[in-house]
């Protein structure tokens, strides 16, 4: 299930004429792109990443790349310490390649493109991934499209952040929420239109977040604090789950509240929780549990009055994203106090919280659907 190497398998395609291709290091971590059939279930972890791009050998012809598996397992396996040893090693490789792909499930590639997006900063190169809703050698799979897609992403300069390229569209990697479980359209931009589609070529949206300086230097950070959750009020919710989890350990909390960011503030009243885990230093983010959901809370009274206990907004931030920032947080300015938690939460770090602050000012992507 889990091959962590410590000696990485390293594979490298190489043409005689492949000196003035880009050089891409492509980093196997398991899900449905490498899977087989056994005993009735897809089963990760049953190719190569050598064996997948074989599949595809026109890729040759795009990029000379090396391959290394980090992971060989179901993406529902991925752990916060992998997201760090997948920045860890694309930090270590950082000025030897032009970009960088990973192949990832698609049940939490979104989580660990958005922890990714917090723990390389500044990147002046791609970091690409992808995935695939069916096997390689089912019938009608969606790999080959995946694969050849990310490659010609992973080699086009101009985009230089995490992103994730699925069924024919560049999305930001912390934009990005899980749709349609099968379907070859899984993930949705969410907040936000994609960077970009690709056909016959490769069209950007100009929404990308370009960092101009093709010197930038990464910032690599190598910290995440690991106890953070999401929590998703339902009507009824007992608000004492809130103490338990700090009891637990957690450091952090985001919620799922209603619509704009709503919570009970009646019967079974979240405010009080509130308060006690801010008096604690236990930051509590609200979030929308809408799957396009902003969080304004101070829009109703049952929003606002977690706002004025001390309970930070996650605006357009997706829910996972609130999540993987705060490890973030956490994790690396562990000497914060809440304001100061607040203050970068709500900072724009890699494009995934936007300027605008009401209803008024939502964009009207959503509607162009
Ligand atoms: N369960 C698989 C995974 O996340 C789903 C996929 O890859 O499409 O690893």
């Amino acid at each position: 299930m889990f091959i962590y190497t410590k000696t990485l398998f390293i594979e490298t395609y190489r043409n005689r004429d492949c000196m003035a291709k880009k050089k891409i290091l492509f980093i196997g971590t398991g899900g449905t792109i490498t899977a087989k059939m056994i005993d009735g279930s897809w089963k990760p972890g049953e190719f190569t990443e050598e064996e997948l791009l074989n599949f595809i050998p026109e890729i040759k012809n795009i990029a000379e790349i090396t391959t290394v598996i980090v992971f060989n397992t179901d993406s529902s396996n991925m752990q916060p310490k992998y997201w760090l040893k997948l920045a860890e090693i694309i930090n270590e490789n950082y000025l030897e390649y032009d970009g960088f792909i990973i192949t990832h499930g698609t049940d939490t590639m979104h989580y660990t493109a958005s922890a990714l997006s917090f723990l390389l900063q500044n990147l002046s190169k791609p970091i690409v991934l992808t995935g695939s809703q069916v096997p390689p050698q089912q019938l009608g799979s969606d790999t080959k499209r995946n694969v050849l897609d990310a490659v010609r992403v992973a080699t086009d300069a101009d985009i230089h952040e995490v992103i994730i390229v699925f069924n024919s569209k560049i999305l930001r990697g912390n934009r990005v929420k899980k749709f349609r479980e099968v379907e070859f359209e899984a993930f949705e931009s969410v907040g936000m239109l994609p960077l970009g589609i690709i056909e016959h070529d490769i069209r950007h949206t100009g929404e990308h977040y370009q960092n101009d300086n093709a010197d930038a230097k990464l910032k690599f950070f190598d910290k995440l604090e690991e106890k953070i959750c999401i929590q998703k009020i339902t009507p009824g919710f007992n608000p004492e789950i809130i103490s338990k989890l700090i009891e637990l350990g957690y450091k952090g909390i985001v919620i799922e509240g209603f619509g704009a960011g709503n919570v009970p503030i009646d019967e079974n009243s979240l405010i009080p929780e509130i308060k006690n885990a801010v008096n604690k230093g236990v930051p509590i983010v609200i979030s929308s549990q809408c799957a396009i959901g902003f969080s304004w809370m101070y829009l109703y009274e049952c929003g606002k009055k977690a706002l004025d206990a001390g309970a930070i907004p996650g605006h357009d931030m997706i829910s996972e994203t609130a999540m993987t920032k705060l490890m973030w947080i956490l994790g690396n300015y562990p000497e914060y106090n809440i304001r100061q938690i607040k203050k970068l939460f709500l900072k724009d770090i890699s494009g995934e919280v936007s300027d605008i602050r009401s209803p008024k000012e939502k964009r009207i992507w959503e509607y162009s659907l």
